[in-house]
């Protein structure tokens, strides 16, 4: 069910941030803000900060932002319905419900979820007694699988008719289809989705059943080995990760999740008492997976077949250990082995091959160096070259310049000469461009403004224009606070990265005078305005129609900068800009 708006904001202003964010981190009062060690990362120096007067957070770290109902639901992992009604009910909030389309959707998500779940049981009753089961049971005992373990992963049996769950289940076309478990066939009947096959259930972090995991019997031949549901509105592929139900409170213990490729690897680990193992499915690691593994664990170990995992999309990687603060390893399995095999074979290895887990950049450039001719000067040189490619790859200069001494020493070659080599082409590719050079001039003062603008609003905002912003974040943000009667609404209704903004600044401290900063933003909105003048005048006939306006402009900007006039310059000043915009020049 969705909440009405109204009683979402009671909630908000109900609750106090600083006391339910105190429950996971412990805050301090520095200035008008509260600071503490960041609970979506781990960190030694406090980079999260809290404005109660605003009920906002803001992570400097890892960007984690937003107010006491995305703490609720991150910290919690709950959604956003879920936590509005975990704080209504700290805080005494009694909540009314819409009946509008969210709530449409939640419904009809919880629906299709109970067939799921309802398929769950009943694929999992044949496999436990049906007779046509027998062969399943045989295979999935000879791999391992005893009956507390096929119970424990609610493991099922699809037959091989055509129809029976859909039979069994009488769902609606509709549900058949939108579940994932069946669809309308070419000649308009109801056909399941699975048959022949062991069913794995798929469960999302909060134990429902959501999706299956399909594989054939050895010898069948119906069909890829291994099958998948489709994606649909319970089961997205990049977002969902098997296993994360039952692996949730190991790794939140042990700050660290092992991330393997399939499902029985999961239950592989298990076996060998880890229990802390999740699996993609069907897809490489994405962002989301990240984005939802920070909120759990600080390290994320690969648990891949030793090619996959050399080959993983490295930048990205490197990327996201940056952005969501997660350090990625890589376990250290024998070559063309999954864990699942290396648990039936040798379970001391493979927790051992956790335990010597290292770096992806350090585990490329081993297996590089294994490969490699390093026997010779010139082999040593061409490792020692192809090691630094893999470096370069890498954000971190400080990481960098670590395997590169390991290199150098390696390959026995002066550090100096591959610091150099590093640089060079670096450089060519514009690696060293931050974000900083691209920045418009005045974007200082402008995100100053904005600050001020969330800050002390009754101070600043008879000084502000929206002429005076050109950034392409900071002017959309000033339009945002503009046009909203709170900071939240102006939050929720702008996009994104205008969004990050207004959190970010509404955590962070001013001790700008409002008066300087206007007058530097007046004053560059002046000079881009004389700018357009001086073009037009050395068109114009009559150059010197512009001569006094130029004159004029030029003493105004002289009076910004001068304590006892600054104040009434800015304002003739802003009065004219507005003019000359109206007059159609902007
Ligand atoms: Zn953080």
């Amino acid at each position: 069910m969705g909440i009405v708006d109204e009683d979402v904001v009671r909630v908000r202003e109900a609750s106090d941030i600083v006391a339910i964010v105190s429950q996971h981190t412990q805050l301090k009062k520095v200035g008008r803000r509260q600071v503490g060690l960041c609970p979506f990362h781990n960190e030694k120096t406090p980079s999260f900060s809290v404005n109660s007067e605003e009920g906002l957070y803001y992570c400097f770290g890892c960007g984690a932002k937003g107010d006491v109902i995305t703490f609720v639901r991150d910290v919690e992992h709950l959604d956003f319905v879920g936590a509005v009604e975990w704080l209504a009910a700290k805080a005494g909030v009694t909540l009314r419900y819409t009946d509008r389309s969210e709530s449409e959707n939640r419904k009809r998500r919880l629906h299709l979820q109970g067939a799921v779940e309802k398929a769950v049981d009943w694929y999992h009753e044949l496999l436990l007694s049906d007779d046509d089961a027998g062969t399943a049971r045989g295979y999935l005992r000879q791999r391992g699988f005893d009956k507390e373990m096929v119970e424990r992963y609610r493991l099922g049996w699809a037959p091989r008719g055509w129809d029976a769950l859909s039979r069994r289940l009488r769902l609606s076309d509709a549900d058949l289809t939108d579940s994932g478990l069946g669809f309308v066939n070419t000649r308009g009947r109801q056909q399941d989705f699975f048959r022949g096959r062991v069913l794995f259930p798929i469960f999302d972090d909060q134990g429902r059943p959501i999706a299956f995991g399909g594989r054939l019997l050895p010898g069948d031949e119906d069909g890829p080995k291994y099958q998948n549901s489709k994606e649909n509105v319970l089961y997205q592929k990049s977002r969902t990760l098997y296993g994360l139900n039952w692996a949730k409170a190991d790794v939140v213990a042990s700050g660290e999740v092992i991330v393997c490729e399939g499902y029985t690897d999961v239950i592989g680990f298990n076996v060998c008492g880890i229990e802390r193992a999740v699996a993609t499915c069907g897809t490489s690691l994405t962002e989301d997976h990240f984005r939802t593994l920070r909120r759990y664990a600080p390290r994320v170990v690969l648990a891949y077949d030793a090619d996959e995992a050399g080959s993983a999309a490295s930048e990205r990687v490197y990327e996201w250990e940056q952005a969501y603060g997660i350090d990625v390893a890589v376990a250290d399995l024998p070559d063309g082995v999954d864990p699942d095999e290396l648990a039936r074979a040798d379970p001391a290895a493979l927790v051992q091959s956790v335990a010597d887990a290292r770096p992806l950049l350090a585990f490329r450039i081993e297996r590089l160096f294994r490969r490699a001719d390093v026997s010779t000067a010139e082999g040593r040189a061409r490792a020692a070259s192809a090691a630094l490619d893999l470096v370069r790859e890498h954000p971190s200069e400080l990481v960098r310049d670590q395997y590169v001494m390991e290199i150098a020493d390696a390959c026995r070659v002066d550090p100096e000469h591959l610091r150099a080599q590093l640089a060079a082409p670096a450089r060519v590719r514009g690696r060293q461009a931050g974000p900083a050079d691209l920045r418009p001039p005045g974007h200082d003062a402008e995100v100053e403004a904005i600050r001020l603008a969330v800050l002390r609003p009754q101070e600043v905002a008879p000084l502000l224009d929206e002429r005076l912003f050109i950034g392409a974040i900071t002017r959309p943000a000033y339009r945002a606070l503009a046009s909203a009667e709170t900071l939240h609404e102006a939050i929720s209704a702008a996009d994104p990265d205008v969004g990050e903004l207004l959190t970010r600044v509404a955590v962070e401290e001013s001790t700008a005078e409002p008066l300087d900063v206007v007058a530097r933003l007046v004053g560059e909105a002046v000079n881009r305005a004389l700018h357009g003048l001086e073009s037009e005048a050395r068109r114009a006939e009559d150059p010197l129609e512009y001569a006094s306006i130029v004159a004029w402009l030029k003493l105004r900007l002289e009076e910004l900068r001068e304590p006892e006039t600054v104040g009434k310059a800015a304002e003739q000043l802003l009065a004219w800009l507005t003019e000359r915009s109206e007059d159609g020049n902007d």
